[in-house]
């Protein structure tokens, strides 16, 4: 069993569905309605998906596609395509363990921030700069 929800807590969601098509998205819709470089997306199917408290808001973020998130927090946590009636897509750092599902591959990279690259190599520090 899969378990995830929002910041706030008012969303939370599981799922005992086997999870599929675990990616990297580097689209611009996904940035936008992240305010994030990029999104790591799993999909299952959308009967194994069930919301155990409250609910997302949703917002038509293409034609088909709709973009579940919370109205009260803003976490952007499932999309939805009418051509893809049986599967929805969660965002993988939404999950209480976002470490079980590592991402198999990066969608839309040509439009990928160039700097992402250099991301990992940059000065780090283990919580806040010091
Ligand atoms: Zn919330
Ligand atoms: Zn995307």
């Amino acid at each position: 069993m899969l378990t995830g929800g929002c910041l706030c807590g008012a969303i939370r969601y599981q799922t005992d569905g086997a999870p599929f098509h675990e990616s990297i998205c580097h689209c611009s819709l996904c940035r936008r309605s992240s305010g994030a470089p990029f999104v790591a997306w799993f999909s299952v199917p959308r009967a194994s998906a069930t919301l155990t408290s409250g609910a997302p808001a949703w917002f038509h973020s293409s034609i088909y596609g709709e973009r579940g998130f919370c109205a009260q927090c803003g976490t952007s946590l499932f999309f939805r395509s009418a051509d893809l009636p049986d599967e929805i897509d969660i965002t993988t750092a939404s999950l209480d363990d976002p470490g079980l599902l590592p991402p198999r591959d990066q969608l839309y990279t040509a439009t990928r921030i160039q700097w992402i690259e250099d991301a990992l190599v940059l000065p780090s520090f283990p919580a806040a700069r010091t």
